[in-house]
């Protein structure tokens, strides 16, 4: 259904029989500010599937809500593509933490066809299901912002045609946001001045917090006795700084959107993260991970790999990441490019009321170019910053050179490419590796590129100058390590490396949910009708940097674990 004036339709998800509560997660529920033992009850599984609707009175016909589902549109692989919004996905409430303050829209994922479906059912099968919800988690877990998972449901009675027959089943995930760059394309599209401007100051207000959470002007950077204050307890005029000052307030909504998305893409640059499908209506707004389709995290580091099997042009692919959200951020600029554009005349009645005429525009339209060109400026910063200070803790060192850019960073990215090491694998082995060791005779060239191996390396790799490669990188990478940890006569003390690498397993993940890891978890789940095992990837992706698992306690809950298992994974 083509939805003009709003955002949204009220939904009712479709009643389930039998449905089969299969796995929760822990660190959702805390977030959410539940007991764990509250997902034991009734109402919880009948809740999570949709079959029960809290918020809404249906006697009195009132409450906070009733489920809705979101309109939005979307740029896909570079084309628009109209309207398209949630189409298996139904809000059910907002909650708040009441410990944390912060608020969650919770969805259900999979349960029936909304106003948005379009020729498609409105179903979710168990395999995409499986995978969103780990996924979710462990990025979470990682530190990366993105969309929750809560809770996996199975749909025994559910069948969904898909290249073939597959289960049903309903994912519950929250996140603090729903709203995609799409929402803002589809507005722009439809001409819908009002209601950009709408949704502009909503964002602000309501999911961000207030116009002053926003980034300080630009030129008026870092002074916090001259912090931007809210719009709604100042006079008009005070919020567009002083005359002659080209950046309103919606160009600060602007580069907080920017912001966050330049951390987001540069932690998933640096932990080898890839979504493989970033059209504009996967791009968060609040600049979370989201919508996981053909996700990946890097194997073998080959940083022209894309997850996506249709995108054969390479848009998606691990290297295109920070290109692409840059991309999408030049199409949201563009919606909202008349109100970053007016400058200190975003409030006059002509703004509000009669539109941009021939007179105004194009100066108009060369103040949004430049704040935007501003913003790309700040957009490469804090991307370069967060990634830099990530691949800092990752490789154990405390400071950043100026020069690791060239003499550690891309030497190294170059040799995982070409030696096709694990990405994961070597920061991992690394943080576990003794600078001791790398002194030690046994250790040097014959065993340098063998550690970082998952197996033995190919019989020519002496040839190819493989694991010179390393042990030259490694002499480096040591060098670094000694200036950061070593005392002033140039020796790192067993202590200090101990320490060090203590950090660096805390920033170097043990495990992350490998594509051929969520395969044999969907075919034991839904082949051999195993369980426990949905459990046991969870707990994993929910502690990655632990050296073990089985025999700890988690969450409150010893852990059983499978040993065999947890070294395979
Ligand atoms: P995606 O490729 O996941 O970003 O989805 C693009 C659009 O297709 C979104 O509007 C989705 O809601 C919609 N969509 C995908 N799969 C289904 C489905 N099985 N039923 C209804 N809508 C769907
Ligand atoms: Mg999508
Ligand atoms: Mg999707």
């Amino acid at each position: 259904r083509q939805v003009r004036g709003a955002l949204f339709t009220w939904v009712r998800p479709e009643s389930q029989q039998e449905p089969e509560l299969l796995a929760v997660s822990p660190a959702a529920m805390r977030d959410l500010g539940l007991a764990l033992s509250e997902a034991e009850t009734d109402e919880f599984k009948e809740t999570v599937v949709g079959n029960e609707i809290h918020g809404w009175d249906p006697v009195t016909l009132s409450g906070p809500g009733y489920p809705w589902a979101q309109c939005y549109g979307g740029f896909q692989f570079g084309d628009w593509a109209g309207q398209l919004g949630d189409g298996r996905a139904i809000s059910l409430f907002e909650a708040t933490n009441p410990r944390t303050g912060i608020r969650y829209e919770v969805q259900l994922k999979g349960a029936g066809i909304t106003p948005y479906s379009r020729f498609a059912d409105g179903k979710a099968v168990l395999r995409s299901s499986i995978r969103e919800f780990v996924v979710s988690e462990a990025l979470n877990a990682l530190g990366i912002p993105t969309t929750r998972a809560l809770a996996i449901s199975l749909l025994p009675h559910s069948k969904v045609r898909r290249e073939r027959i597959e289960p049903g089943a309903i994912v519950v995930r929250f996140a603090q946001s729903w709203l995609r760059f799409g929402t803002f394309d589809l507005l722009r599209a439809r001409g819908d001045r009002t209601l950009i401007r709408r949704l502009a100051t909503y964002v602000a207000e309501d999911v961000f917090g207030g116009w002053e959470t926003l980034p300080g002007r630009l030129d008026d950077p870092g002074d916090p006795s001259k912090t931007p204050t809210p719009e709604r307890n100042v006079p008009k005029d005070t919020l567009q700084g002083p005359p002659g000052a080209e950046e309103n307030r919606f160009a600060r909504l602007y580069r907080e959107i920017v912001r966050r998305n330049a951390l987001t893409v540069a932690k998933w640059q640096a932990y080898g993260f890839m979504n493989g499908v970033l059209n504009t209506d996967n791009t968060s707004i609040f600049g979370l991970s989201m919508d996981f389709g053909p996700f990946a995290f890097m194997d073998n580091f080959d940083p022209k790999y894309t997850p996506n099997h249709d995108d054969y042009l390479l848009r998606y692919s691990y290297r295109n990441q920070p290109t692409i959200i840059w991309w999408n951020l030049v199409r949201l600029g563009e919606a909202l490019g008349e109100l970053i554009g007016s400058g200190p005349d975003v409030d006059t009645p002509f703004f509000t009321s009669s539109g941009v005429t021939e007179e105004s525009a194009p100066p108009l339209i060369a103040r949004a170019e430049k704040l935007i060109n501003q913003a790309g400026e700040e957009y490469k910063s804090v991307f370069l910053a967060e990634y830099k200070r990530l691949l800092t803790l990752r490789l154990g060192l405390k400071t950043h050179n100026p020069n690791d850019f060239d003499t550690l960073f891309s030497p190294l990215l170059d040799t995982l490419e070409a030696l096709s090491l694990d990405f994961h694998l070597f920061f991992r082995r690394l943080s576990t590796l003794p600078l001791s060791a790398l002194s030690a005779p046994s250790f040097r060239l014959e065993n340098a590129a063998r550690f970082f191996y998952k197996e033995d390396p190919p019989a020519d790799d002496a040839e190819t100058g493989g694991r010179q490669r390393v042990a030259n990188w490694l002499a480096v990478w040591r060098e670094r390590v000694v200036q950061d940890w070593g005392s002033s006569d140039g020796t790192v003390s067993e202590e200090a490396d101990a320490e060090r690498m203590a950090a660096m397993k805390r920033v170097n993940p043990n495990f992350v949910p490998r594509g051929w890891i969520l395969d044999e978890v969907i075919r034991r789940v839904e082949k051999g009708g195993e369980r426990d095992v949905l459990n046991r990837v969870l707990h994993l992706a929910l502690h990655p940097f632990e050296d073990s698992w089985a025999g700890r306690e988690f969450d409150g809950v010893t852990y059983e674990g499978d040993k065999e298992e947890e070294v395979r994974w």
